[in-house]
């Protein structure tokens, strides 16, 4: 499962929220940010500038990656990396900051789920053109191409 960790400052103490790439929420297959508590999954009661609905976070599986994106609610200026996201989706990654309202949130962790082939140790598959995945199936028998034990094999993930 791939999990992303978001935190920032609310009052005096820091807050910190994780979201799974399939977690459960009020509006199915994203998770919503802003002040309005029936509609947000992540809410922020200390920051006015926030919009009701402002923005929310998903997990795109063909990118393998979380993306956010800002809600046509959303009032003010949502802020990633110094870009103004007006439209579209941005992608999110470790280090990235956000700014929503006058709250500044770092995405402090991103970990994406590796387990979608097994990079074969063998040197002469490892060549970058031409890097060989195996499908965990052959995790046993070892590699298809060239025999190699695929039990110290490093997992592969599309980035
Ligand atoms: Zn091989």
């Amino acid at each position: 499962m791939s999990e992303l960790t978001l935190e920032w400052r609310e009052a005096v103490k820091s807050r910190i929220e994780k979201i799974l790439d399939q977690q459960p929420s009020k509006n199915p297959g994203t998770i919503r940010l802003g002040r309005h508590p029936d509609l947000c999954d992540i809410l922020f009661p200390n920051d006015e500038k926030i919009s009701r609905l402002h923005a929310e976070i998903f997990f795109n599986c063909e990118q393998n990656s979380f993306y956010l994106r800002k809600l046509p609610e959303g009032k003010r200026p949502l802020i990633v990396d110094g870009e103004i996201i007006t439209h579209g989706e941005v992608s999110l990654r470790q280090g990235s900051t956000i700014i929503l309202g006058e709250t500044e949130i770092k995405v402090v962790a991103v970990f994406v789920d590796l387990a979608y082939g097994l990079i074969c140790p063998n040197i002469k598959c490892r060549n970058p053109d031409k890097r060989r995945i195996v499908d965990p199936k052959h995790l046993l028998e070892g590699c298809p191409w060239c025999g190699t034990s695929l039990a110290a094999a490093q997992s592969f993930h599309r980035s």
